[in-house]
């Protein structure tokens, strides 16, 4: 296939990362410039600091419908959910609860925390699901026991985007006196999330999913909760995260929240609707696809879906080709293609695992771009089957 001429380039790969809005940049541009000072100093260069810090504190813990007090700023999601983990593992350890909770969908930063503890003489569960991708409150009840210390269920996968029922999950948990973690990653900024109404304990953010910068994120900590601290150093973040604080990182998460925050209502019906679109061109016009997850409890802007007799590899370079970002769960990796593990963990057969993409879109996908793609798939499709050496499998 000939390769367009003038290539209008697509992002269609939110859910890896979002592009800074701009009022983002120029607020931490501003902060980078004017405010130097270290957050601890008592002077004012200091107090300006901390003052910026306690305006972003304030809208994120808005974002999720906490206290200010309450959110622990790190150096993202990955840092948040092994804060969260470790940091109750460590300090429940005395009580001999030594039993910890997850799912198999969940992002590596959680399920190789679990393993890093496994290797330690914690005992783990990992809970399986079914090809709806939704995490099943009996397999919760099935599996807690008295030696319970935490269950961490994300909520919403970042692959198929299917939200947890979590606020069941959580109290299941609870009625086996054991704390609940979830990692919000894929949600905060997408849709309303409330730490009460979900009744969790511990909940990980990041700013590069919602439009802020990277290498920023936040721990949701509920008052009271016993976290012991995973790095040693200064009394940051109130004792709780030592390190002299990235104020332009801070600054620019803050605003993001509050974009977010203004901006969700109307964003995640006009997103939902672009993502049904694509969703509806794609099954219609490409023989032989399918939808991955259950589909009626998804964050608004992702769908994944099944192309037999395709390498999702081989369609996601050839859709780059075509100027359109999308991404795959599976990975190629010493010259074979590796399933991806939430797929695999959903229990759909491993060529599904293997031929699937995901869209996840954003703030600047338009129904143009959208019918863009749904328009150059059907040829890409069918070269990609001709010249297929997958050969045909149901
Ligand atoms: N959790 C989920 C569900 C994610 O999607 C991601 C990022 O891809 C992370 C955690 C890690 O966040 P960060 O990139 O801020 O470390």
């Amino acid at each position: 296939m000939l390769r367009s001429l003038f290539t209008m380039r697509i992002y269609l790969d939110h859910n890896a990362t979002t592009p800074v809005d701009p009022a983002v940049a120029e607020a931490m541009m501003r902060t980078l410039g004017d405010l130097f000072g270290n957050a601890s100093s008592v002077h004012y260069y200091g107090q300006q600091a901390k003052s910026a810090i306690d305006g972003a504190r304030s809208a994120i813990a808005a974002l999720v419908g906490a206290e200010p007090g309450e959110i622990i700023f790190t150096s993202g999601g990955t840092e948040a959910d092994n804060f969260a983990i470790r940091g109750v593992a460590e300090a429940l350890e005395a009580t001999g609860r030594r039993h910890l909770i997850t799912s198999g969908i969940e992002h590596e930063a959680v399920l190789n925390t679990f393993k890093a503890l496994a290797r330690r003489g914690w005992k783990t569960t990992v809970l399986p699901l079914d090809p709806s991708g939704i995490v099943s409150p009996d397999r919760l009840r099935e599996a807690i026991t008295n030696d319970t210390a935490l269950v961490s269920i994300m909520h919403a996968n970042n692959e198929i985007g299917t939200i947890q029922p979590v606020a069941e999950l959580a109290e299941i948990a609870h009625a086996n006196g054991a704390l609940f973690h979830t990692d919000a990653v894929q949600t905060a900024g997408k849709i309303p999330v409330s730490v009460r109404a979900l009744g969790v304990d511990l909940l990980a953010i990041s700013a590069h999913k919602f439009y802020g910068p990277k290498g920023i994120g936040a721990l949701w900590a509920k008052r009271g909760i016993r976290l012991s601290p995973f790095m040693a150093g200064g009394k940051q973040e109130r004792n709780r995260r030592a390190g002299t604080e990235n104020v332009p990182g801070i600054v620019g998460m803050g605003v993001a929240a509050r974009l977010a925050n203004d901006n969700m209502p109307g964003e995640s019906v006009r997103l939902s609707s672009l993502r049904n679109r694509l969703e509806e061109g794609i099954l219609k016009a490409v023989p032989a696809t399918q939808i991955n997850g259950a589909p009626g409890s998804r964050v608004p802007n992702t769908t994944n879906i099944s192309f037999d007799r395709i390498e999702a590899e081989s369609l996601l370079i050839a859709l780059d080709l075509e100027g359109v970002a999308v991404s795959t769960g599976s990975a190629c990796s010493s010259g074979t293609l590796e399933p991806s593990h939430v797929l695999k963990a959903m229990n759909l057969p491993v060529h599904r695992a293997q031929n699937s993409i995901r869209f996840s879109l954003g703030a600047a996908n338009t129904e143009e771009q959208i019918d863009r793609v749904i328009s150059i798939l059907p040829a890409i499709v069918t070269k990609l089957r001709s010249l297929s050496a997958v050969g045909s499998r149901s």
